[in-house]
């Protein structure tokens, strides 16, 4: 294998640039030519594609976002176009390609692979729902976000003796609100782990209120709560004043964590090597301390372990 490419799909995450430069640099370190592929599969299907430098990468470890741009790509689940793709990649002589991207894209790159193109997927993705790995890049920067945004949010709601309902992202999975709520001293998470009941949420904050606290924070996991209709009726059941905020994309923008960025960095120079030995077809994801790689069928069909632990601790240190 001499020429190698990368791409980035799905959610932008922060810290996809760095894991652009460790794939380029440490490229470079194992003699592969390294190519970029604009806007995710969509670029690879258009023939986006240009050979990067050392210059193309340099000074974008600390910005958001992806240099090379990402997409969502529908029509990239069609095997004729998937077939334009590979031709692209042939044309160029590129064998191997990294895609950093969430379960969707890993699922583009296990066809990919199916037709001949050695694939490494690398867990970008600011909701951490990939079971394959502890953590995905770009979750930690996200996070701190989000505590930051419901820190501020406190402290409008402690001056006006306020609840608060924050809605933040996570898709299916609630890591963003569980590991916000226990950062932040929420009152009460939901999140698709815990399911929803309307009544159990509005006891709580009922709770908080009787005990004279000036301020509330509830933190729920987007998709799964009306929460202008929540707000309402904590408003009318509890006597609460209470304001909602959906956080929305200013979670997914923003200057890499240095933890996403050595997560980001160590990930893309392990995927690197698995091309160097030829290996192919393998996800990428951290144990622990270190890195290991699985099938991309594996990976896919891995469910995710709930930490009871971690829900525990939000309910004791409330009450
Ligand atoms: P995020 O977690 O941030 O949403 P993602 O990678 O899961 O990231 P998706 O939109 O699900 O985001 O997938 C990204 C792209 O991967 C899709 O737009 C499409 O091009 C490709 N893709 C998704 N599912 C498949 C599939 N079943 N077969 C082939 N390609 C797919």
């Amino acid at each position: 294998m001499k020429n190698i490419a990368v791409l980035t799909s799905g959610g932008d995450a922060p810290g996809m640039n760095m894991a652009i430069r460790a794939v380029v640099r440490s490229g470079f370190h194992h003699g592969f030519n390294v190519y970029g592929v604009y806007n995710g599969f969509k670029g690879l299907v258009e023939d986006d594609i240009k050979k990067m430098t050392r210059e193309t990468v340099s000074r974008i470890l600390n910005r958001g976002g992806t240099i090379l741009g990402s997409a969502r790509y529908e029509a990239f689940k069609q095997v004729e176009v998937q077939q334009r793709a590979v031709e692209n990649l042939k044309r160029r002589n590129i064998d191997g390609l990294i895609v950093i991207g969430g379960d969707g894209s890993f699922r583009g790159a296990r066809d990919l692979h199916t037709l001949g193109i050695q694939c490494i997927c690398l867990p970008g993705t600011i909701d951490n729902d990939i079971a394959s790995t502890d953590y995905t890049i770009g979750f930690f920067t996200a996070l701190n976000t989000a505590v930051e945004s419901i820190d501020k949010l406190r402290d409008t709601s402690f001056s006006h003796q306020r609840c608060s309902v924050v809605e933040v992202m996570g898709r299916h999975c609630g890591d963003l609100a569980l590991y916000a709520g226990i950062s932040v001293g929420s009152e009460f998470i939901v999140t698709p782990e815990t399911g929803y009941n309307k009544q159990q949420t509005i006891d709580a904050v009922k709770t908080s209120y009787q005990r004279n606290k000036r301020h509330t924070v509830v933190v729920v996991t987007e998709h799964m709560v009306d929460i202008n209709d929540l707000a309402k009726s904590i408003q009318e059941e509890v006597g609460y004043e209470t304001r909602t905020t959906v956080l929305g994309h200013v979670q997914r923008g923003g200057t890499p964590s240095a933890f996403d960025r050595v997560l980001a960095a160590e990930m893309a120079e392990y995927g690197v090597e698995l091309l160097s030995r030829g290996i192919g077809g393998r996800v990428v994801g951290l144990r622990g301390m270190d890195y290991k790689d699985y099938g991309i069928d594996e990976a896919l069909t891995m469910k995710k372990t709930i930490s009871r632990k971690r829900y525990g601790i939000v309910g004791r240190l409330v009450h």
